[in-house]
């Protein structure tokens, strides 16, 4: 379903013009128009879904095989070195709309973006702890 104060559904929906790299029924793929590098591109679902924690099973199954085939598409075409999937849930993740997408990033070697995380290191009693949260 289209959410009417969501400017994703509008897009993916084709209210508002955006440049496409690929449509079917359930999606519709384009350029970010704040790219992080050159092709940087996101995948919408066509129905509404905030994030990845609403998103419907056969959306949720789709969406990484679409995700292939751009990045291999992207890869031939564009010829990068590299690809991050990225996809945000939440301000602290760095979500800024609440629709729910999947950004497709190509790397190059010497496109210096630094799509990464500072490391830290938990004592083994640490990661105990939190393997029994998420798993109890
Ligand atoms: P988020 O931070 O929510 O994971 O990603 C939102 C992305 O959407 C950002 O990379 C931003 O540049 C992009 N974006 C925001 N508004 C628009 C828009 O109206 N059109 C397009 N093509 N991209 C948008
Ligand atoms: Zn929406």
């Amino acid at each position: 379903m289209r959410k009417d104060d969501c400017i994703f559904c509008k897009i993916a929906n084709g209210e508002i013009l955006s440049k496409t790299l690929h449509e079917d029924e359930k999606f519709r793929v384009i350029l970010d128009l704040g790219p992080a590098t050159r092709g940087h591109a996101l995948i919408l679902p066509k129905d509404h879904a905030s994030n990845l924690y609403e998103l419907p099973d056969d959306i949720a199954a789709n969406v990484l095989i679409l995700a292939r085939n751009m990045a291999s598409q992207m890869t031939q075409k564009l010829n990068c070195d590299g690809f991050n999937l990225v996809q945000n849930n939440g301000k602290a993740a760095g979500q800024t709309v609440n629709h729910f997408h999947m950004h497709l990033i190509p790397r190059y070697l010497s496109d210096g973006q630094n799509i990464n995380w500072i490391s830290s290191e938990p004592s083994a009693k640490e990661l105990e702890e939190v393997k029994r949260q998420i798993t109890e």
